[in-house]
């Protein structure tokens, strides 16, 4: 088999969601599965599907289009806001999507199709992690904005935090959110549908609070296929934290002084690390670099530790492992790590726990 390749298992992927999807039920909050990671893979897609997920979202339309394409049936999510050059593609390929620009939604208005059912339109809210959102004072008018647009309707608000500034999703922010929400209904002189509280960095929130507010949806992703709370970094009890793998392989093992010699500048990523230890040390050299993978973001295994990378080298103290040339090794990923692997052509996607013909990324 190729290597490097990025292994998920889609059976510990179900599992995950199902987990998550069961939890969060208990405290009314339904669960949009988010595809980012997996390209919009179809299979990845019904794994989450048939977790019970409500919904799939995506943060680019081309995948939304791969999971329609897939023959996926549930409503899907654009979770990013459109580009204004893309609003015709989101009112065909999505049933909804994520806003926090005027212009953008008039554009989006004009685009869709008197006929079709009305595009969903969920408006973000700007809590302080300052990513995207519309300030909350403004909230308000754009909603009474949206409702006056053909083709559109406004499901409801959400909001993102912890991805830019790692503002915690606290009762505090949730609280904010539900208020804002009670005064937009006021507003617009109706309920509305939607209250999506944020990604994965929400359940810590999420799972434990005895008051939910008006909050009755998460957009989850990281913690289904990696098991992680992305606000601590730490595993969710209960979940695989090893869905997804990536395998590669030894291409040099040799006895080598522990300490570089010669005039020290830069290296080719910057400053070079600090190396541990001195007198002579096994080292290994794995075909895996900066165009597969964020090397600070893989976990080799017991035995072995990351001493640096470049384009196309890990570089790996072997001094207490027997690895040897030829062997393939495991490495744990986290979120930036999957992500450039999942989007590196140099890396073979393999699904595991599937039917054959559905067992591609690409
Ligand atoms: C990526 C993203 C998510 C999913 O976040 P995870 O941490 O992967 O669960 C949710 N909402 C928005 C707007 C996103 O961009």
């Amino acid at each position: 088999m190729s290597a490097p390749r990025l292994e998920v298992d889609l059976t510990k992927v179900e599992a995950n969601a199902r987990w998550l999807v069961e939890r969060l039920a208990r405290h009314a909050i339904a669960v949009t599965g988010v595809t980012k990671a997996a390209l919009g893979a179809p299979a990845v897609g019904a794994a989450f599907v048939r977790a019970g997920v409500t919904g799939l979202g995506d943060s680019r339309v081309q995948n939304l289009a791969r999971l329609r394409e897939g023959g996926t049936r549930l409503p899907l999510t654009l979770i990013r806001s459109p580009m204004l050059s893309e609003v015709g593609a989101v009112v065909r390929e999505a049933a909804r999507s994520m806003h926090s620009e005027g212009a953008v939604l008039d554009a989006l208005s004009a685009a869709a199709s008197p006929e079709r059912t009305p595009h969903g339109v969920i408006l973000m809210v700007e809590l302080g992690d300052l990513r995207e959102g519309v300030p909350a004072e403004a909230v308000d008018a754009l909603a009474v904005h949206v409702e006056a647009l053909p083709g559109l309707h406004l499901a409801g608000l959400g909001t993102n935090l912890a991805c830019q500034s790692g503002i915690a999703p606290d009762q505090s922010k949730m609280d904010q959110l539900s208020e804002i929400v009670r005064a937009v209904e006021r507003a617009i002189g109706r309920p509305l549908d939607v209250v999506s509280g944020g990604g994965s960095a929400a359940l810590g929130w999420a799972l434990t609070t005895t008051d939910v507010g008006r909050v009755n949806e998460l957009r989850l992703g990281e913690s289904i296929l990696l098991g992680t709370d992305p606000l601590h970094r730490t595993p969710i009890e209960g979940l695989h934290t090893d869905a997804c793998r990536l395998v590669a392989e030894v291409i040099e093992v040799q006895s080598k002084p522990a300490q570089p010699w010669g005039t020290q500048g830069h290296s080719t990523f910057g400053t070079p690390a600090a190396r541990p230890g001195r007198g002579t040390r096994r080292q290994a050299l794995v075909a895996l670099g900066h165009q597969d993978v964020d090397p600070a973001g893989v976990t080799p295994p017991p035995g072995l530790a990351v001493l640096g990378a470049s384009s196309d080298h890990l570089v790996l103290d072997a001094d207490a492992s027997d690895v040897a040339v030829g062997d393939c090794i495991e490495l744990g990923l986290d979120y930036g790590a999957l992500v450039r692997a999942m989007t590196s052509p140099f890396v073979t996607k393999v699904l595991r726990g599937t039917t054959p013909q559905s067992a591609s990324i690409h």
